[in-house]
């Protein structure tokens, strides 16, 4: 790992024994945590630093996230929450997800977690850890406004609501649930969801509400409520398929070109030979496969890399370690001096890699690997 100002960005290439370079801006990230916690005015801006920040890396983004004002971290499991729990300062409130599996109660309290209570289990399991701590123990209470994934019934509610001692021994912090078509602004779901967080809250304790991810924070101020829950905005995925994104890329994946070759009219290139050369072609073979977490199916749809300003488009199948592309469109004094290409960079970003391989910014953010050598740009922005 290394650590570059971002004026070294796309200069020289540091990694000589590595087949790929992924870049990680973490002055975008704190960028893109003030940029959202501004929109979201009066509500507390949390972090979602889940799956290793996304694949970014926890122990980095967290502090830098910190370091920009969050206060509030949120992780899906357990364990993840116990390795964030050194990179960010014990009055940074961390919440597990998914809340205490039966029997792992304390170790939230001994690594100073607080758990989302999601069911009725969760919270006798909490509440009798509070009993034998001999004191209230802060959580979060989750209910499901309509995803059926995560949260308390409206029968649990209404449990809840006839015996409030139930909730004897937890302190209350938030009342939370999350949307399920949030970067659909015109679904009708996305109101239903509020207003019913609404009528559950007013039957649970006081506290503040929560609702809104990345795409729920651009459905406007009726979705904020106290706290906001952002992930994928903060390392600059588009929070919804239409209109510009406003938030900054934060990765730089480039792969190395190991070697160039030139075919004639009918060759194959690739597993399969699933592409033939209408005419003769220079192609080039890059250090960058799917076991690098560069999806497969992500040679579909255009699937291409850049060169400066040159579109190498991918030609037949990714393999394991390795993707051909057709670099044919280069001036030769240029492909000369080239050692590597951007898979994803200025002009190719994460949403446009997910389009191609058919699927979500997310997940290929996530699939990333560990292969890659792996830079930090630490400049704040
Ligand atoms: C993952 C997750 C988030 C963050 O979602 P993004 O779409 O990445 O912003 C927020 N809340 C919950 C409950 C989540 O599971």
């Amino acid at each position: 790992m290394t650590d570059l100002p971002s004026s070294l960005s796309a200069a020289g290439w540091a990694a000589p024994g590595a087949g790929a370079m992924l870049e990680i801006d973490l002055g975008a990230i704190a960028a893109n945590y003030r940029l959202l916690n501004a929109r979201t005015g009066q509500a507390t801006c949390a972090a979602v630093v889940k799956a290793d920040a996304y694949g970014l890396g926890a122990h980095r983004v967290g502090p830098v996230l910190e370091r920009a004002g969050a206060k509030v971290f949120f992780v899906a499991h357990l364990e993840e929450g116990m390795r964030l729990r050194p990179h960010v300062s014990a009055t940074a409130a961390i919440f597990v997800l998914h809340g205490p599996m039966p029997g792992t109660e304390a170790e939230f309290t001994r690594h100073a977690l607080l758990p989302v209570l999601n069911s009725m289990e969760q919270i006798a399991g909490w509440c009798g850890h509070a009993a034998q701590m001999g004191r209230p123990l802060p959580a979060a209470l989750q209910v499901d406004t309509g995803m059926s994934r995560f949260g308390l019934s409206d029968a649990d509610v209404a449990v809840l609501a006839a015996r409030p001692a139930l909730l004897d021994g937890i302190g209350t912090q938030l009342v939370m649930s999350h949307l399920a078509c949030a970067d659909t602004p015109a679904s009708p779901a996305n109101a239903m969801q509020r207003d019913r967080l609404h009528a559950m809250a007013a039957r649970l304790p006081a506290a503040p509400l929560a609702l809104a991810a990345s795409s729920g924070i651009f459905l406007g101020v009726d979705y904020h409520f106290n706290l906001v829950r952002p992930g994928a905005a903060l390392y600059g995925l588009a929070p919804n398929a239409d209109g510009p994104n406003p938030l900054h890329p934060t990765v730089r994946l480039r792969a190395r070109i190991v070697q160039k070759r030139t075919i004639g009219a009918g060759d194959g290139v690739g597993y399969g030979l699933t592409w033939r050369a209408p005419g003769p072609r220079r192609i080039a073979t890059l250090g960058i496969g799917y076991a690098d977490g560069f999806l497969r199916q992500g040679a579909n749809n255009g699937g291409c890399a850049w060169l400066d300003a040159y579109r190498l488009p991918i030609l037949g199948r990714i393999s394991m370690d390795s993707t051909t592309v057709d670099v044919s469109a280069v001036p030769e004094s240029v492909l000369d001096q080239a050692t590597h290409v951007d898979m994803i960079g200025p002009r190719r970003s994460v949403d446009d890699v997910a389009h191609s391989a058919g699927t979500i910014g997310y997940e290929v953010l996530t699939a990333l690997g560990a292969r890659f050598h792996r830079a930090y740009l630490t400049q704040a922005a």
